[in-house]
């Protein structure tokens, strides 16, 4: 096949030399609410093009090499002094696949273990391209189904706004769990 970055012949979509070259991860740091910080791996305009594969079926293969540039990584070097339990927002599967839970999987590690389907958003409408005023007067409505009172991390693609990862933590909260942080590919501002 051909590298989708550079084009040229490879042996998965992206090449040796363009994972080294442009899916090197950094760390950013977001605080959305007070004692509440999201930390992203990418700049958004820097992975944008790999990010829109997602509506497309080779989304799942770019999103298995980003995992694995980015939370993967993350997960090895993390630490903890007991067990985390790290969910995704809203990971229900959309063509086949769910893109979010392809990153919580990458988690799995000595300190995290991912929990699939188990922070549900039971309101789908698209936020793409719409305003904070928008996603506000549409929340999420998350359902959580698991054990409470856990230690929590929350895992995203984007962080845009931060109105649903916001949303995501209250509910989590709510069910009496420690979130610590949230996690994201990529952070829309930059
Ligand atoms: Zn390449």
């Amino acid at each position: 096949m051909y590298c989708l970055i550079c084009g040229n012949l490879s042996f998965s979509h992206i090449c040796k030399k363009c994972k080294k070259e442009f899916l090197k991860p950094s760390f950013y740091k977001r605080v959305v609410e007070k004692d509440f910080e999201v930390y992203s791996f990418y700049k958004y305009s820097a992975i944008k093009e790999l990010i829109l594969t997602k509506h497309k079926f080779v989304g799942y293969f770019i999103y298995h090499i980003l995992a694995q540039e980015s939370f993967k990584r993350f997960a090895k070097e993390f630490k903890y002094v007991g067990q985390i339990y790290s969910f995704a927002c809203d990971d229900h599967i959309r063509g086949g696949y769910s893109h979010t839970a392809i990153l919580n999987k990458y988690l799995k590690s000595t300190f995290i273990t991912p929990i699939h389907s188990a922070l549900r958003a039971t309101n789908h409408v698209n936020y793409s391209g719409q305003s904070l005023q928008f996603r506000e007067n549409n929340p999420r409505n998350f359902k959580y189904l698991y054990h409470p009172n856990i230690d929590a991390i929350i895992v995203d693609d984007i962080i845009t706004t931060g109105t649903t990862i916001k949303e995501a933590k209250k509910t989590l909260k709510k069910n009496g769990l420690n979130v610590l942080f949230a996690l994201t590919l990529a952070n829309a501002r930059e």
